[in-house]
């Protein structure tokens, strides 16, 4: 049988109150959840960044899907990836959707082969950039930072901008083995999920 890492409900609301600790010197004033394993951290992370007599942070939604497109040749490492949009920011109204000169906080629940992150910060980078070249305002400074509950401990087969990495705007609450992670939002028998998430001592 594959070892599984059980992660229940609790686990994941102490791991967002911890990370927030950190995520407030960032100071985010938007925050773009990666659908759907970051939605939950997302509003949960959100609580936890509420400072008083502050509006809460908005959440906007992305959603993105990694399959794996076989080519003719049979060979294993001939497998590409690609990441697709399932759904994504409307920057229709530049009201509602002005990323320039935002501190933008991305939350997803697991960053395995950096694949979907990767292409997530560089998409919002370069729509930022479109954005601001139309509007003039491209000396409007627009900062990223990643949050991921787990960080696989493997070989990565994307990056992440090199400032980010070096100014410490990612962050992972735990690196875990590269093991398969299940979240209790997919748990068919939730109580069972729970019991074995607290018997590896993740509740
Ligand atoms: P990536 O390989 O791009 O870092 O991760 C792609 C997506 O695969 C993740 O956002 C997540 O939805 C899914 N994924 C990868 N590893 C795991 C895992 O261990 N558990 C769960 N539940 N999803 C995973």
């Amino acid at each position: 049988m594959v070892e599984k890492v059980y992660i229940s409900y609790n686990n994941v609301h102490k791991l967002c109150q911890e990370a927030a600790e950190t995520i407030k010197d960032f100071n985010p004033n938007l925050m773009v959840a990666i659908g759907g394993g970051g939605f939950i951290p997302a509003r949960i992370l959100r609580t936890f960044l509420k400072q008083p007599g502050s509006k809460n942070i908005p959440i906007q939604a992305i959603g993105l899907s990694l399959y794996e497109q076989l080519g003719d040749d049979t060979v294993v490492e001939a497998v590409g990836h690609e990441v697709v949009r399932t759904q994504w920011l409307d920057f229709s109204s530049e009201h509602t959707m002005d990323l320039i000169g935002k501190r933008i906080l991305i939350v997803d629940e697991v960053d395995d082969t950096r694949t979907t992150l990767h292409y997530a910060v560089s998409e919002l980078e370069k729509d930022v950039r479109a954005q601001a070249e139309r509007l003039g305002r491209s000396a409007e400074e627009t900062k990223f930072f990643v949050f991921v509950l787990h960080n696989k401990d493997k070989p990565k087969r994307a990056e992440l901008p090199e400032d980010m990495m070096r100014e410490g705007r990612y962050l992972a609450a735990r690196t875990l083995p590269d093991l398969w992670i299940a979240y209790p939002w997919e748990a068919p028998d939730i109580e069972e999920h729970t019991a074995n998430a607290v018997s590896q001592g993740n509740n």
